[in-house]
């Protein structure tokens, strides 16, 4: 069977890997770009979520958890760096005890180790320069070099014989009756199945497969700010507020990353172009797609609020700064240095609901991923054990 894979990120490069493992099958990943994680997978947070917050029973519940003890594994094996520096979720008022204590529960329901809930002597033991009224605890929360292990993921396809194409669009596809053309660059290639991971480009591959559906990509920028000199010694681990509900995002945290800088970060602004790292990346004719679609509209209209809070603060290096003195107060002006970002491929239905879970569809004979937000990353090697479980997509 001979397997093409469009996208070289975390998730299309794990997928390709356990293809070519389990399924004896021949796999081309093909990307545009010239080096592989060149988007969502190398712009992140770099942390291992060991599965707190996701509803439990869904993919992302199940998928996580999966995907944190294989990606433990892979890094020892590949001596990729990989550091359970733990997590402290932070309630800073009464008020948001509740919510809480909500996400104790469920991470105790979702089977994460070593959930403690602590008080606010209790969390300054764990991080001595954050104040709080009280926390949860997650100790084997992580956090990794994903684009080194995209890189080794990319290594493992070669390795078995398969192919990793980089600049190489794919700028056109069409199923036959025994498989699906692909144009990509200037080549045609022909392929029994075609796994689209695709990020933030998934609508574009869909079109192209006839595969529209009832989803968009809206692509929200994650902005960050770094901490500067010795001020990055008050963050041990992983900081976080208690997530608003209503959102997929988790809210701005303080995050320390494997090669020792300390983050602040990310908000979430609708992005004006798909890839759009910064204001001045304006592309009208993703513009215009985002815009007219009716979830984009709708989800504007129930949260236009947040909407303009998010992007007043977007300029604002002292909105930062406030989210970030809120656990940490030592904290000042001069410590935050703006860094690079990255852009959130957000699934957005029709009503205006932004997807929570992972969503796959099988589309004849190409499987979309259409929703692989966070923690996709920490669940790539999962969800590509479960891509390729859908055995009928690769036995068909
Ligand atoms: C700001 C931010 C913070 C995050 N923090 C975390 C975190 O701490 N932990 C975590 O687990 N997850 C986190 N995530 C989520 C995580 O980064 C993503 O879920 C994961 O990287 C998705 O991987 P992917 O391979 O699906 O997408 P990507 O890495 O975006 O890869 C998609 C690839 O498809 C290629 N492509 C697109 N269109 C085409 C085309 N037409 N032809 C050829 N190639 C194409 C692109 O070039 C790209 O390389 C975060 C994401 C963001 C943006």
């Amino acid at each position: 069977m001979n397997v093409g894979v469009v996208g070289a990120g975390i998730v299309g490069l794990a997928v390709a890997r356990e293809v070519a493992r389990s399924c004896e099958a021949t796999v081309t990943v093909l990307d545009k770009e010239d080096h592989v994680g060149a988007h969502q997978t190398g712009h992140n947070s770099g942390v291992v979520h060991a599965g707190i917050y996701y509803q439990p029973g869904s993919l992302k519940a199940r998928l996580c958890r999966e995907g944190v003890a294989l990606l433990r594994q892979y890094c020892a094996e590949h001596r990729i760096p990989y550091d359970e520096v733990g997590k402290l979720v932070v309630a800073s008022t009464a008020a948001e005890r509740p919510g809480l204590r909500a996400i104790a529960e469920r991470a105790r329901a979702n089977g994460v180790p070593g959930i403690a809930e602590l008080d606010a002597l209790g969390l300054r033991e764990v991080e001595p320069h954050t104040v709080g009224v009280a926390a949860v605890h997650s100790p084997h929360t992580a956090i990794a070099d994903f684009p080194a292990v995209a890189r080794r993921l990319a290594q493992d396809v070669t390795e078995t014989g398969g192919s990793v194409l980089l600049s190489h669009p794919v700028r056109a596809l069409r199923e036959t009756a025994s498989g699906v053309e692909v144009l990509a660059g200037r080549r045609r290639l022909a392929f029994d199945r075609l796994i689209v991971c695709a990020g933030l480009g998934t609508d574009t591959v869909a079109r192209m497969a006839g595969a529209v559906g009832d989803v968009r990509i809206v692509p929200f920028r994650g902005e960050y700010y770094a901490l500067a000199g010795a001020s990055k010694d008050l963050v041990r681990g992983l900081i976080y507020p208690v997530p608003d509900p209503r959102y997929p995002f988790l809210g701005v945290h303080l995050t320390r990353r494997i090669d020792g800088e300390v983050l602040v970060g990310p908000n979430a602004v609708m992005a004006l172009a798909l890839e759009g790292y910064s204001w001045s990346d304006i592309d009208l004719t993703d513009l215009r797609r985002i815009l007219a679609w009716k979830g984009t509209r709708r989800l504007a209209a129930k949260h236009w609020r947040t909407g303009v809070r998010e992007v007043l603060g977007s300029m604002a290096k002292g909105s930062f700064l406030a989210a970030a003195r809120r656990y940490v107060p030592e904290l000042t002006r001069a410590d935050l240095v703006r860094t690079t970002g990255g852009v959130r491929a957000q699934a957005v239905a029709g009503d205006g609901s932004m997807l929570d879970d992972f969503a796959i569809d099988v589309h004849g004979r190409v499987v979309l991923v259409r929703n692989a937000p966070s923690p996709a990353a920490t669940s790539s090697l999962a969800i590509a054990r479960h891509i390729v479980g859908l055995t009928s997509v690769l036995t068909r």
